[in-house]
């Protein structure tokens, strides 16, 4: 993004160096790549000499000028048209900022020492920065007027500038400023911050995970704005059926903006999701534009997610409140979701959150109910059943998946049956079972797909009524 100001200037530098180097082998005699400990002292003075393409009357120029802050340097790039700005920042007076004031006082001592030195000033643009300081004002009102209605505490900036600018600039003040003189992307992101510092006194300016990120094209003057998301961690419980995690965009019209009659314009297949009934509150409070929802893996649409509930990541995009009482979105959550999707607490979070929740495997344990499809011994069909677990089976990538999976036979521990009820021809059972584990084929063996299977243990069809997770052991 070009905002890596030490690695870029470093890669400039190495570019200038590497030229001076193959400049400078044109002049030493018996130049040898292989030795060069004889021609150091020509080289260095080479290099003042090695000739200029400025394109300008060369007439009145001291090419041998002293570097600043010799008063013959100083007048040697007032000379070539450097601006107040640049003056102060390469004159060796104020070699850590931009001090307008104190450039401006530079020439006019400089014009007192020698009257004529107005009239030698070669261009009107200044060479080392083209004029980009008296732009600075500009660049900081179209920066604030973006962010307005954005609350930050942190901001990282960035600038980019022409390349062959970079590169005229390096070369002049390296010949002619003083040294260690700022150089000018350094000097520019200097007296911006300086600047916005001064309409919004609170804000840090940092290097990594800004609150807001500006970035601005030197040449266009165009200014980018992010407003970095923030992120909630949750656990959720979802309490009604029915009910898909994330948004699923209607089949007939595909989600498109007006939605269609068989969604009734909303553009989704299902009116509720957990990431809505969660999301929207949160993203109404905090004056967002959307959110995307990261859950520890996902629960069928018809199935319950209940105890702890599933730990999730909501990220909230845009937001215009960056702070807000976790408390009150926590009832604003659960009024919003009453009877389908609570939530106990949220904290803030880092993105790092969601690769940490995304890629976490934690046991799970189920409550499933299921109709025998036979005459059943219900002593015979709890001990059947209860003789599995601790067991390990190998799964089949159910059919139900497999269009969107590759076949693969995965193995997976049944951790305990925890109890077993048999009414008439239903059975209701509570297992813990390894991570990834698909249930529904544990019970009716999908076709033989999962062995050993309670379908296969009871010797009889077991057909899924209705499944719940009881709790996410994480
Ligand atoms: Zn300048
Ligand atoms: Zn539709």
């Amino acid at each position: 993004m070009g905002i890596d100001e030490p690695k870029e200037l470093e890669n400039e530098l190495d570019e200038e160096d590497q030229w001076q180097l193959y400049a400078s082998a044109e002049y030493g005699s018996n130049y040898d790549a292989g030795s060069d400990d004889e021609d150091t002292e020509v080289v260095e003075e080479e290099i003042w000499f090695d000739g200029d393409d400025f394109e300008m009357d060369g007439g009145n120029l001291d090419w041998d000028a002293p570097p600043c802050p010799a008063p013959l340097g100083i007048a040697h790039v007032i000379k070539l048209g450097v601006c107040d700005c640049c003056l102060s920042r390469i004159s060796g007076s104020s070699p850590d900022r931009v001090a307008i004031d104190a450039g401006k006082e530079l020439r006019g001592k400089a014009y007192d020492r020698d009257p004529e030195l107005v009239s030698k000033i070669s261009q009107e643009i200044c060479p080392l920065c083209e004029n980009l300081f008296d732009d600075v004002e500009n660049i900081v009102s179209r920066v604030i007027d973006s962010l307005s209605g954005f609350e930050f505490s942190t901001l990282q900036f960035g600038i980019h500038l022409p390349k062959d600018l970079i590169q005229e600039e390096d070369r002049i003040r390296s010949k002619f400023g003083a040294q260690g003189s700022l150089p000018l992307k350094g000097a520019l992101v200097r007296s911006i911050h300086e600047r916005i510092a001064k309409e919004n006194m609170d804000v840090v300016f940092v290097k990594e995970r800004p609150d807001v990120m500006v970035l601005v094209d030197g040449l266009t003057l165009r200014v980018d704005v992010d407003v970095r998301p923030v992120f909630l961690y949750g656990r959720y419980r979802k309490i009604a059926r029915g009910i898909p995690q994330t948004r699923w965009p209607c089949r007939s019209c595909r989600g498109r903006e007006n939605g269609c009659e068989s969604c009734n314009g909303t553009g989704l297949q299902y009116p509720d999701s957990v990431q809505d009934l969660i999301g929207e509150p949160i993203r109404s409070a905090l004056g967002a534009s959307d959110t995307s929802f990261h859950g520890m893996g996902r629960e069928d649409i018809d199935v319950r997610c209940l105890g702890s509930g599933r730990p999730f990541v909501l990220e909230i995009k845009h937001p215009s409140i960056r702070d807000y009482k976790l408390q009150d979105l926590v009832e604003l959550v659960n009024e919003n979701g009453a009877e389908r999707v609570e939530v106990d607490e949220l904290s803030w979070c880092n993105r790092p959150k969601v690769n940490e929740v995304k890629s976490s495997r934690s046991d799970k344990s189920y409550t499933i109910r299921f109709r025998v499809d036979s005459e059943i011994d219900s002593e015979l069909v709890s001990d059947s059943i209860l003789s599995l677990s601790g067991t390990e089976i190998s799964q089949e990538t159910p059919k139900r998946v497999s269009h969107r999976r590759a076949d693969k036979v995965r193995k997976r521990r049944i951790v305990s049956v925890d109890s077993v009820a048999v009414e008439g021809d239903e059975v209701e059972v509570t297992l813990r079972c390894e991570a990834g584990t698909y249930v529904k084929e544990l019970v009716h063996s999908d076709e033989g797909r999962t062995v050993p299977s309670f379908s296969g243990a009871i010797g009889a069809e077991c057909e899924v009524i209705w499944l719940d997770v009881e709790d996410i052991h994480y």
